[in-house]
């Protein structure tokens, strides 16, 4: 990019939001996962949606391509650009504006970091429910262009079930105000549900009326171990009916995911003798006058009765019950250190996990007989990360070769399962071709035509999502 154009944009947002990308700020440039490195031609933060609106404006008018970013911890690819696109980072519109308390509202900038948001709704006794492992340097904005999900879904839902209202900046500037923080709101196309989980193609969100929900006051959290992976729907339903509605998160772990997290992690140590599959469950109430501990006893001795389990541990203590937690959070860490993956994040409906489990197993062995599959996730929403491990006795390279024969094979099972191929991530650059094999024409027509109405010039995401 020319040197007028960088004066032109600093006179727009002020030089001091403009970064010239450098090595020093690769935070911007290179992709969480695969660690692809981007040479934008320029990264501008404005600080408010006013300029944001301003530079938008100019973007379009001299046909500029516009790549929006947040955190940058998506997973697919959505922030890559090119070198003659512009990242437009959203990290300085970082303002809480305002905390509706009877409303269970909170207005917030969509460059605010998540946990900063969760943190700041519980100093005023309420929750902001989206909890995932990227929450202390994904955004706002993030969360809504990707319709995050995460560990509490299962109660509370994606994000989309956690906004009352969005203000976006679209490709020519206009700016749409829609920051109601109503629960009821029939006045014709609900707009904003367009922009959750856009990935940044139809406009950039600023801000967001979150929906907030009471504060929990007290939760507890169940370990049990068990040997066929059909019994966890078993378990999901018990647990479901003696939680009185208080259940949060149903995580599935697999002994592979389990042993290795142990093996890497040398501050977790072994909580239950080893079963072949675990379930960790967060039971969590809001109010006075439920006992949760109760019900997950009550949950474990049903199960226990019903020879489901066979062996479990029930949180005493938060301290204790962060120790449970802290052994999913290990998971995918710990996978790192066995070498390289093949992973995917798909979803089936709950009745068929099982059957997507035995099924991926089989035929992905076929290919690899001596691979390691590593699947734990939601079951609770039926998504499962189901990643492989490279094999002990084979080289990185081997390994890769297969990686589009094992991916064809995965979503093809979830295909005939009536799964997804993208449960939480998204399509961004990496899924983009997936999308178009598993999507109907019908579909990806109508999301063209959408996405030609609020970016006619095709500024925003060239080449990502559809
Ligand atoms: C350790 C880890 C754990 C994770 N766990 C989960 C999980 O449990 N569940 C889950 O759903 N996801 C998970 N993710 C992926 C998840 O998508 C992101 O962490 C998060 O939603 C992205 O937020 P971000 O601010 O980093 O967005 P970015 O990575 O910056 O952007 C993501 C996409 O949104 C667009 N975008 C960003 N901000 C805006 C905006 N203001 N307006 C318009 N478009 C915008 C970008 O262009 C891009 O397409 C995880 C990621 C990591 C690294």
């Amino acid at each position: 990019m020319n040197s007028r154009i960088a004066t032109d944009i600093g006179n727009i947002i002020g030089d001091k939001n403009i970064i010239v990308p450098n090595t020093d700020n690769n935070d911007f440039t290179i992709d969480r996962r695969q660690k692809r490195q981007s040479f934008p031609a320029l990264i501008a933060s404005p600080d408010n949606t006013a300029d944001l609106s301003k530079l938008l404006t100019y973007c379009y008018k001299n046909k500029f391509r516009v790549v929006p970013q947040g955190g940058n911890t998506g997973l697919v690819g959505g922030t890559l650009a090119a070198s003659n696109e512009i990242i437009i980072s959203t990290r300085r519109l970082n303002k809480i504006r305002a905390i509706h308390k009877l409303d269970y509202s909170m207005i917030v900038e969509s460059g605010c970091i998540l946990a900063d948001v969760q943190a700041q709704a519980n100093r005023n006794d309420r929750f902001f429910p989206v909890s995932l492992g990227a929450e202390g340097s994904c955004t706002i904005g993030g969360i809504i262009s990707t319709n995050a999900g995460g560990i509490n879904v299962l109660r509370y839902g994606n994000t989309r079930q956690n906004i009352h209202g969005i203000e976006v900046v679209l490709a020519d500037g206009t700016i749409i105000h829609s920051l109601n923080r109503l629960g009821k709101d029939n006045t014709g196309y609900d707009l904003k549900q367009l922009f959750i989980g856009a990935e940044g193609t139809l406009g950039i969100v600023s801000a967001a009326a979150l929906k907030l929900s009471p504060a929990p006051l007290s939760t507890v959290s169940v370990l049990c171990g068990f040997s066929r992976i059909e019994q966890s729907l078993e378990l999901l339903e018990l647990a479901q009916l003696y939680s009185s509605n208080q259940l949060t998160s149903f995580e599935l772990i697999s002994s592979v995911a389990m042993d290795n997290t142990l093996k890497h992690t040398p501050s977790i140590s072994r909580v239950i003798p080893a079963c072949s599959w675990y379930a960790l469950c967060q039971f969590s109430t809001s109010s006075p006058v439920i006992d949760v501990s109760s019900l997950a006893e009550n949950f474990l001795e049903t199960a226990a009765d019903k020879q489901l389990i066979k062996d479990a541990v029930l949180s005493r203590s938060i301290s204790q019950e962060n120790g449970l937690w802290k052994i999913r959070e290990a998971l995918v860490t710990a996978q790192r250190l066995e070498g390289e993956s093949i992973k995917h994040d798909i979803a089936v409906p709950i009745s068929k996990v099982p059957e997507l489990v035995r099924t991926v197993d089989r035929e992905v062995k076929k290919i690899m007989p001596s691979i390691r599959p590593y699947p734990f996730g939601h079951l609770g929403d039926g998504n499962i990360h189901y990643n492989f491990s490279q094999p002990t006795d084979m080289d990185a390279i081997t390994f890769r070769a297969k990686e589009s024969a094992i991916h064809n094979v995965v979503y093809n099972i979830v295909d005939k399962l009536d799964g997804t191929i993208s449960a939480e991530h998204g399509i961004g650059t990496d899924k983009k071709a997936l999308l178009a094999q598993y999507k109907s024409t019908a579909d990806l027509d109508l999301m063209r035509a959408i996405r030609r109405v609020f970016d006619p010039h095709s500024q925003l995401q060239v080449g990502k999502l559809v």
